[in-house]
C-alpha cells in the first residue's frame, strides 16, 4: 500500500449528484433508516455518474486499473474505505471511495479501524447484529489518499515478504497497522505474497539491465519502471538498499536508480 496522490476533482455536475443523493440518506430520521437508505441508494446509483467516477479514480494510481489495496489485482470495483452500512452519512462522499479488486472489497467488507480513547479497534458488524451507530475516533484504517502507509508499514524483502508494523509497539498507530494488514489479508493470501516475490525479482533484473543500458536506452527502461509491477516492492527495494548486500551494489554503481 503506498500513498497516492491528491484527488483529481470530480466535475460540478457529479460532485452535485452524489451531494444530492447523500443529502436523501441524511434527511432520514434514525441512524437505522439511513443505513438502509444508503443501501438502496447504491443499488440505485447512476451508471453514468460512477463511470466517470471510476475513470477519475483510475487515473490517481501509480500502475494502471490497479487495486489500492493488494496491488496485484485489477481493480474493477468502487470501494467505501468507511464501509457505508457502519458509515452511511459517507456513502455518497467522493473522498470516501477509491477502486479496489473484489477479493479485497469482499475481505474489507464492513469492518474499519478507529482510535478512540480506549484505544485502536476494529469496528465492524456482523449480520444480524443490531444496527447502532459506530464509535467515535478518528479514522485509523490505512486510507492512502490520507496517510502514506510506508509510513508506518514495512515489507520485509529478505525473506518472507510480509508485511509488519515499522511503527514501534506502544505507538498509538502501532495496531493500526496491524489491524489493516489483518482486515485486507495483505500477509495471510499466498498469492499476494508470491506476487511480492515475484516483482523483487523483476525490479531487481530490471535495475540490472538498467545499469548496463547506454543512456540513450534508459529513458524506455525508466518508463517500464513508471509502469511498474508493485510500486510498494520498489519503494521498499530503494528505502532498504543499505541494509540489502545486492541492493546496495546495484544503487551504489548506479544512484540514478533512485530517481525511478
Ligand atoms: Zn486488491
Amino acid at each position: 500500500m503506498i500513498a497516492y496522490p491528491a484527488r483529481i476533482p470530480l466535475l460540478d455536475a457529479d460532485f452535485a449528484y452524489l451531494l444530492k443523493v447523500q443529502a436523501r440518506i441524511d434527511a432520514k430520521a434514525t441512524y437505522s433508516d439511513k443505513v438502509s437508505a444508503a443501501k438502496e441508494e447504491w443499488k440505485g446509483k447512476s451508471a453514468t455518474v460512477f463511470g466517470k467516477i471510476r475513470t477519475n479514480l483510475h487515473s490517481t494510481v501509480h500502475r494502471d486499473e490497479m487495486c489500492a489495496y493488494c496491488e496485484s489485482s485489477i481493480a474493477d470495483e468502487v470501494e467505501h474505505i468507511k464501509p457505508k452500512d457502519l458509515y452511511p452519512g459517507e456513502g455518497f462522499c467522493f473522498e470516501n471511495f477509491l477502486m479496489s479488486c473484489g477479493p479485497c472489497n469482499r475481505r474489507k467488507g464492513n469492518k474499519y479501524v478507529v482510535r478512540t480513547k480506549d484505544g485502536v479497534k476494529e469496528v465492524l458488524r456482523k449480520l444480524g447484529e443490531a444496527i447502532d451507530a459506530m464509535p467515535d475516533g478518528d479514522p485509523r484504517f490505512f486510507d492512502p489518499f490520507c496517510f502514506n502507509p510506508m509510513k508506518f508499514i514495512l515489507l520485509d524483502l529478505r525473506e518472507t515478504f510480509l508485511f509488519s508494523a515499522l511503527a514501534k509497539q506502544d505507538h498509538p498507530d502501532h495496531d493500526a497497522v496491524l489491524l489493516t494488514i489483518d482486515i485486507l489479508g495483505l500477509n495471510s493470501r499466498e498469492a499476494l505474497v508470491e506476487r511480492r516475490k515475484k516483482a523483487y525479482r523483476k525490479y531487481l533484473s530490471l535495475a540490472r539491465d538498467y545499469l548496463r543500458s547506454p543512456e540513450p536506452e534508459r529513458s524506455h527502461q525508466a518508463a517500464v519502471f513508471a509502469s511498474g509491477w508493485h510500486p510498494t516492492v520498489w519503494f521498499e527495494m530503494k528505502r532498504q538498499q543499505k541494509l540489502i548486500p545486492e541492493l546496495q551494489e546495484l544503487f551504489s554503481a548506479c544512484p540514478g536508480l533512485n530517481g525511478l
